[in-house]
C-alpha cells in the first residue's frame, strides 16, 4: 500500500504540477475544444491549420521572455480563437489576474456572452474550473470570471473605471484600432490597461487589431516600433522564401478565377493550392529591431488564410467590387491586407498636392470677384495665429493671408499686434479697400478671460468668441450664451458672449470642397506664398472612426505633436462668415457687400464704440435694422 505522500508525489508527477514548459499551441492542441456553435470548423483545435498562429500564440506563452506581443492582422486568419486560446491556456495553466479589453463595454459582454462561454463551456478542463455563471456566489459573472489562482476581468476602453482594476499580470486589448484616444479625461486606454501590468516583471500584454487609418492607428504605430515580424513562405518552384503582398497577386483580363500569385525571385506563378504546404513551411522573420527586445510585432493579411476560408479568388473578387469606391476600398485596404489607409483628403490633398495649385495672385490684397473678408483667430500660449479670408458668390474663397504673432496672450502688447492685422483697412484689386467684416477668436485655451475681454471691447468691429464643438451635425455656429468676465479687477456677470462653433461640420465642409477642381462655388483659392507649412498645417488632421456604444462614430484627429492652427483658423474664419449669415439676408449678402467694395471703408466712420449691448444681437437685430445700413453700424 502507498501512503497518502506518496499517492500525492506519483499525482504530482504525473501531471498535477503543470508543465512550466508547455506552450500555449501545445496547451491548445491538446484541450482546446471549438464549439459547434462560434466555429465553422468545430472539434478539437489544430494549431497545424493555420501553421501562422504558432509563434503568435508562443510568445505568450509563460516560460516566454517576450513581454509583449503586437498582432496587426486582417481577417480570416483565426485571430480572434488565438487569443481565446491565450485565455484558455492562461486559466488552465498560467493563473493570474488579467484583465481583457474590448473597444466598449457593450463589445466586453458580448465577448463575455458568446466567445467565453463557449470558450468555458466546451474546453473540459476549463469547465472544470470555472463555476457555472448560473449559480450563486459562483464568482462567475458578466465581467469577472473567478479561477483558482486568479481572476478575469472583462472591461471596455470606454470605461476609466474598468481599466484602473487591481494590478494584472495578464493583459489582453482586442480591436485597439477602435480604442477611444482618450477615456474619461485620464488620457489613452492603452497605456492605462498597460499601467496594471507594469508592476509584474513577468508580465504578459497582447495587442491585437485589424488596422484602420495611416498615422491615426495604434497597432501600426505599435507594430512600427517592435521587430516587425513578417510571415515568410517558399516559393514551391524556386524555394525562394518571400512575404506575401497583394502586389504580387496576378489576374488576368479582369476574371478573378485566374488568379495566382508571382513569386518575387523566380517570376513563377503559384496557384493557391500550394498555399498549405507554403504556410507549413513559412517562419516568422523580424524585419526590424524592436525598440524593446521584449516587444515583437506580427503583422499578417488576408493572403495568408488557409485554404477553405479565404481564397485568393475571393480577395480578388472583393477587390474589383470596392476599388472605385473609397469607402469599400478603405475597409479591404484594413480588413483583407491588414494594411493601414490613407485617407483621400491626405493621400491626394495632402500638403504636397495643395501647394501645386497655388495661384498668383497678390497676398494681403482681396481679389476680384470677392466680396466679404472674415478672419479667424487661434490662441495658444506664446502665439496666436491669425488667418484672413476672403468669400464670393457661392462661396468661393481666397486665402488672404495666415501668419502668427508670438508674445503673452495675457499682455496687451500681444493683442495690438492682432488689431494690427484684423482692424486694418485691405487694399481691393482694381481699387479701393475694404475691411475684415466678421472675426471669430477661439476662447477655448487657456486665455479665455482675455479672449471674452478682447472680444468685447472691439464686438463693434465685428470681433466674437467662439468655442469650438467637435459634435457631428452642428451647424457652423449656434445661438451665443452669455459668459461673466474679470475686467479691471472686477467679474462683469453675463457681459460678453460666446458662439458655440460646429468644427466638425466645417471641417467636413473644408475637406470636401478641397475636392473642387474647377474655380467657382465651393473652391478654396491659395496664392503662391502661402508656404508649404500653411498646407501641412491645413491637413494635420484626419477623420477616425472611433466607437461609441458599439457604433462607429468618425471624429477628427491631428497627429501628435503636429500643428494645425492653419485648419482652426480656416474654421473660424467660415465660422465668421456664418455669423454674418446671422445678420444679413443670406440671399442677397454677397451682392450687399460687393456694392459697397472699394468704396467707404466699413469703419471710417465708427467715432466711438457703441453702447456694448446695443449691438449683435443676431434675432432682434436682424428686424431692427435695414441689412443696407450696415456700413454705418460698425
Ligand atoms: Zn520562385
Amino acid at each position: 500500500m502507498r501512503d497518502g505522500g506518496q499517492i500525492y508525489r506519483q499525482s504530482f508527477l504525473e501531471g498535477l504540477r503543470p508543465d512550466p514548459d508547455l506552450t500555449v499551441s501545445q496547451w491548445s492542441d491538446m484541450y482546446r475544444m471549438l464549439s459547434s456553435k462560434a466555429s465553422a470548423e468545430p472539434g478539437p483545435w489544430r494549431t497545424d491549420r493555420t501553421p501562422y498562429l504558432r509563434e503568435i500564440m508562443d510568445c505568450m506563452s509563460a516560460n516566454n521572455t517576450t513581454q509583449k506581443v503586437v498582432f496587426m492582422a486582417g481577417a480570416q486568419l483565426g485571430k480572434t480563437e488565438a487569443i481565446n486560446n491565450v485565455v484558455g491556456y492562461m486559466i488552465a495553466h498560467a493563473p493570474g489576474p488579467a484583465l481583457f479589453v474590448q473597444p466598449t463595454i457593450e463589445m466586453a459582454k458580448r465577448l463575455s456572452k458568446q466567445r467565453l462561454e463557449s470558450l468555458i463551456t466546451e474546453t473540459p478542463c476549463l469547465a472544470d474550473k470555472i463555476a457555472p455563471a448560473r449559480s450563486r456566489d459562483s464568482g462567475n459573472t458578466m465581467f469577472s470570471k473567478e479561477y483558482p489562482g486568479g481572476i478575469l476581468l472583462l472591461t471596455g476602453a470606454n470605461s476609466a473605471t474598468g481599466l484602473r482594476s487591481a494590478p494584472c499580470r495578464w493583459v489582453l486589448l482586442d480591436e485597439v484600432d477602435a480604442f477611444p484616444s482618450d477615456v474619461d479625461g485620464e488620457g489613452d486606454p492603452c497605456a492605462l490597461a498597460e499601467r496594471r501590468a507594469s508592476t509584474f516583471s513577468r508580465r504578459k500584454i497582447i495587442l491585437t487589431s485589424t488596422p484602420t487609418v495611416k498615422d491615426m492607428s495604434r497597432i501600426e504605430t505599435e507594430y512600427l516600433a517592435s521587430d516587425q515580424r513578417r510571415f515568410f513562405v517558399p516559393c514551391p518552384h524556386c524555394d525562394h522564401k518571400q512575404w506575401l503582398q497583394w502586389k504580387n497577386l496576378q489576374w488576368r483580363d479582369g476574371d478573378p478565377k485566374t488568379t495566382a500569385y508571382v513569386c518575387e525571385s523566380c517570376g513563377a506563378h503559384i496557384p493557391e493550392h500550394f498555399k498549405s504546404e507554403m504556410l507549413r513551411k513559412g517562419e516568422w522573420r523580424a524585419t526590424a529591431t524592436s525598440e524593446d527586445p521584449r516587444t515583437v510585432g506580427f503583422h499578417l493579411s488576408s493572403l495568408y488564410s488557409p485554404l477553405g476560408w479565404k481564397s485568393w479568388e475571393e480577395i480578388v473578387m472583393e477587390f474589383l467590387r470596392s476599388k472605385n469606391d473609397a469607402p469599400l476600398l478603405k475597409t479591404f485596404v484594413n480588413t483583407i491586407l491588414g494594411e493601414t489607409w490613407e485617407e483621400e483628403v491626405g493621400a491626394k490633398l495632402g500638403a504636397d498636392g495643395l501647394a501645386e495649385r497655388a495661384e498668383f495672385y497678390p497676398a494681403s490684397e482681396i481679389p476680384r470677384g470677392a466680396s466679404i473678408v472674415t478672419a479667424g483667430v487661434d490662441v495658444q500660449d506664446n502665439r496666436v495665429a491669425v488667418g484672413i479670408y476672403a468669400w464670393g458668390g457661392g462661396e468661393e474663397c481666397w486665402l488672404i493671408s495666415h501668419g502668427e504673432v508670438y508674445g503673452d496672450p495675457a499682455g496687451s502688447k500681444l493683442w495690438e499686434q492682432v488689431d494690427d492685422l484684423v482692424l486694418r483697412d485691405y487694399p481691393v484689386e482694381g481699387g479701393g479697400t475694404t475691411r475684415v467684416s466678421a472675426i471669430g477668436i477661439d476662447s477655448g485655451g487657456h486665455y479665455t478671460s482675455e479672449v471674452y475681454t478682447y472680444a468685447r471691447s472691439r464686438r463693434n468691429d465685428g470681433v466674437f468668441a467662439l468655442k469650438g464643438q467637435s459634435v457631428r451635425n452642428k451647424p457652423p455656429i449656434g445661438k451665443p450664451s452669455k459668459v461673466d468676465i474679470s475686467y479691471k479687477g472686477k467679474v462683469l456677470k453675463n457681459s460678453a458672449e460666446v458662439y458655440p462653433v460646429g468644427t466638425d461640420t466645417i471641417k467636413a465642409t473644408l475637406f470636401g470642397r478641397l475636392k473642387h477642381n474647377e474655380p467657382g462655388a465651393g473652391y478654396i483659392h491659395f496664392h503662391a506664398e502661402a508656404g508649404q507649412e500653411y498646407f501641412k498645417q491645413l491637413t494635420a488632421e484626419r477623420q477616425v472612426v472611433r466607437y461609441v456604444k458599439g457604433f462607429a462614430i468618425r471624429e477628427w484627429k491631428k497627429k501628435a505633436g503636429d500643428r494645425n492652427e492653419a485648419l482652426d483658423c480656416f474654421v473660424y474664419a467660415f465660422a465668421a462668415l456664418n455669423f454674418l449669415y446671422m445678420r444679413f439676408n443670406r440671399a442677397t449678402i454677397f451682392e450687399q457687400f460687393s456694392r459697397k467694395l472699394g468704396s467707404v471703408p466699413v469703419n471710417s466712420q465708427k467715432t466711438e464704440p457703441a453702447p456694448v449691448e446695443s449691438v449683435y444681437r443676431p434675432q432682434r437685430q436682424r428686424k431692427a435694422r435695414p441689412t443696407s445700413s450696415f456700413v454705418t453700424n460698425w
